[in-house]
């Protein structure tokens, strides 16, 4: 649930897009206090660097003053786990999930399908997330190979601090928990968002999730085999209500400070509905 009220300080926001071999190779967003505008800035031109698909050839840093009125605040989604064998068994389990809050049987596989076969035109993993009509399963972002970004959000540096704690006490203290998890809840502040599909496109990273406004940020260990290079994300949309530049405008330039933390939760068996379908 997001709260809009003011916040005193202005802060930056930093966004850093790197390519290798003229294709997507990692992406970051972060907001700053002004003291911490260069040692994140750092942090991110060397991130770039050290991806594990290759090393940056070209590196975009964007920094931007964001007016202390356009703050807004919200709580993080809740997390917890879902524990599955394998990738198929995390599939089944995400599409599951996404049937749960609305996505026909259709899109749900469409999504994954696209995500797994690299959802760019060029059968690699795009830059940004899919729009996916949660009804017809439907692309309906402008640019394929882009998509949409969300971007412009962040935790305060308390909240950070609280949620590395906690996440700690389940052994998840890393940076793709942490950075998806504030990801997800601004994409689930969109109110033409019913849920989302992510995993990562880093070969060492399996797991990946499902967030939706009901079960909040629902992570699954394993949703493609190591190795793999491909991953994506989809948003999917109620197609009757879409309107593509009200959400762009939000997931891109919206400013979300988030300054709660929500429940971090432990893991689960998965149990397959019998008519999950
Ligand atoms: P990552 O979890 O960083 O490995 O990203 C996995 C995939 O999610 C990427 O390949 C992109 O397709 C997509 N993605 C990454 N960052 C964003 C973002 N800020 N907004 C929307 N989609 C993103």
């Amino acid at each position: 649930m997001i709260i809009f009220h003011l916040m005193s300080e202005s802060l930056y926001s930093l966004r850093m897009h790197a390519r290798c071999q003229d294709s997507h190779l990692s992406g970051c967003e972060r907001l700053a206090a002004t003291d911490d505008l260069e040692r994140l800035a750092a942090e991110m031109v060397g991130r770039a660097l050290q991806h594990p698909r290759g090393r940056a050839e070209r590196i975009r840093l964007s920094i931007d003053l964001v007016p202390a009125e356009t703050i807004r605040r919200g709580r993080l989604l809740d997390l917890h786990t879902v524990r599955v064998d394998d990738y198929r068994q995390g599939r089944q389990a995400a599409r599951q999930l996404l049937l749960a809050a609305g996505v026909h049987a259709d899109a749900a596989d469409a999504a994954i399908e696209r995500i797994a076969q690299g959802a760019a035109p060029d059968g690699r993993s795009m830059r940004g997330a899919m729009l996916i009509d949660a009804v017809s399963g439907a692309r309906l972002e402008a640019d394929p190979a882009r998509g949409v970004r969300a971007s412009r959000m962040d935790l305060t540096p308390a909240t950070e601090r609280e949620l590395r704690q906690r996440l700690a006490m389940r052994g998840l203290d890393n940076p793709h928990v942490r950075e998806a998890l504030v990801l997800a809840t601004k994409v689930l502040a969109a109110p033409q968002v019913l849920a989302e599909l992510c995993w990562s496109d880093d070969p060492d990273y399996t797991a990946g999730y499902v967030a939706t406004r009901e079960h909040g940020y629902v992570r699954f260990p394993h949703l493609k085999p190591p190795g793999e290079e491909r991953g994506g994300r989809a948003f999917f949309v109620r197609g009757d209500s879409f309107d593509p530049e009200a959400l762009s405008a939000f997931l891109e330039h919206a400013v979300l400070l988030i300054d709660e933390v929500g429940e971090i939760g432990g893991t689960s068996d998965w149990k397959e509905q019998p008519c999950g379908n």
